[in-house]
């Protein structure tokens, strides 16, 4: 399909292509929707094979953005910058030049740091752009923001399974970066025992710090446990390693985490409840738009929302006889749609002969 086409069937609003041949800046700004309000989604810096590939990523991003926004309330829709990180020669002096376009763009797009997007990434923004939004620096951590927001979802999905307390429930944690780490310590201090992986010894060593059991990270995935948490890659869940579980439930902070769309279906086919991650790891995008818009930096009614939205995610799908994917993605479907149909002109709202 056309690019335009693929675009157009998507709802895409832009896709802007960004150069500077000094720095070596070559990037994607996507902005699916812009109607809600600002458009948010962080900057990713990463390998691509083709600039095509680069631009399908962007725009897919931005679109799961959107997606995530309706879920979360947040009134705003989805962008995405993706950099191409193997033409870069002046890294500092090509994220200035991103920052100046998206300054150019007034406010449409609001935007923080996505995977390969370093802190060094993020002072270089700041010097031209005032819309490095999603993490301001008067809010906590992104990481601790996503990391609660997921327990709420998480405590929601045990409920449905029947478990009231997190007291002896084993929890595997793949990764213990910013995000996973801070889940491991709560849910520890919550009763739940947790079994955790990370490649990086650093991380490792923070673990071994918390107390928590250690597991070799080709292992992970297969633990015998409650519920599996991926919080470092996505893609982890796919034909080769849904087979090898032995979890009741997957709950996910990383993005992505099915690797294609029939995965879902394999695991209720193995009677594994998923999570969607989307609705998961929110948390930070609810505390960093929610502070755009007002300037408040306490969310935590906002945060408990995850658990209630996983609660009625899990209902339709059991009500749909479908996967909890496929639910999440109908109830973001109709909210906008509902959305849209309290638009109606004023004067096609008033009733005849009024
Ligand atoms: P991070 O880079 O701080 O942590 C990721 C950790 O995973 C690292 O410690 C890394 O060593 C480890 N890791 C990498 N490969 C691994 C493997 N094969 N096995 C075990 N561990 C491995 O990242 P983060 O901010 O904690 O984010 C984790 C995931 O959650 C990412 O997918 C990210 O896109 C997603 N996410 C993060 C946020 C946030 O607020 N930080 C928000 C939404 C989604």
């Amino acid at each position: 399909m056309e690019l335009f086409d693929w675009m157009a069937r998507g709802g895409h609003d832009r896709l802007l292509a960004v150069q500077d041949s000094a720095s070596g800046l070559r990037a994607w700004i996507a902005l699916h929707e812009v109607t809600r309000g600002p458009a948010y989604g962080g900057i990713r810096v990463w390998h691509y094979r083709t600039e095509s590939e680069a631009a399908m990523d962007a725009l897919r991003l931005s679109k799961a953005m959107t997606i995530k926004c309706v879920l979360a309330g947040v009134r705003g829709g989805g962008g995405k910058t993706v950099v191409l990180a193997n033409e870069l020669k002046d890294r500092a002096a090509a994220v200035e030049v991103l920052g100046r376009e998206i300054e150019a763009l007034g406010g449409v797009y609001r935007t923080g740091p996505d995977a390969g997007f370093t802190l060094a990434d993020q002072q270089a923004l700041a010097r031209t752009t005032r819309w490095g939004v999603c993490h301001a620096p008067e809010l906590r951590p992104s990481g601790e923001a996503t990391a609660e927001g997921a327990l709420w979802g998480l405590k929601a999905g045990l409920r449905a399974l029947g478990e009231n307390s997190l007291s002896g429930i084993r929890v595997a944690i793949q990764g213990l970066g910013a995000v996973g780490l801070v889940l491991a310590r709560r849910l520890q201090e919550s009763g739940a025992d947790v079994v955790a992986a990370d490649t990086s010894s650093e991380a490792c060593e923070k673990g071994v710090a918390l107390g928590i059991d250690l597991v070799d990270p080709g292992d992970i995935l297969a633990q015998e446990c409650d519920v599996l948490a991926p919080c470092a890659l996505g893609g982890v869940l796919h034909d080769l390693s849904i087979p090898r579980l032995h979890t009741r439930m997957v709950a996910p902070c990383a993005n992505n985490t099915l690797a294609g769309p029939n995965n879902a279906a394999q695991l209720d086919a193995l009677g594994v409840l998923y999570l969607p991650d989307f609705v998961l790891n929110a948390g930070a995008l609810i505390e960093g738009a929610g502070h755009d818009a007002s300037g408040q930096s306490d969310w935590e009614k906002e945060l408990r929302g995850i658990g209630d939205t996983v609660t009625e995610v899990i209902r339709r799908a059991r009500a749909d006889s479908c996967s909890t994917l496929k639910a999440a993605r109908h109830l973001a479907s109709e909210m906008l749609a509902d959305e849209k149909s309290l638009e109606v002109p004023a004067e096609v709202a008033e009733p005849v002969g009024a």
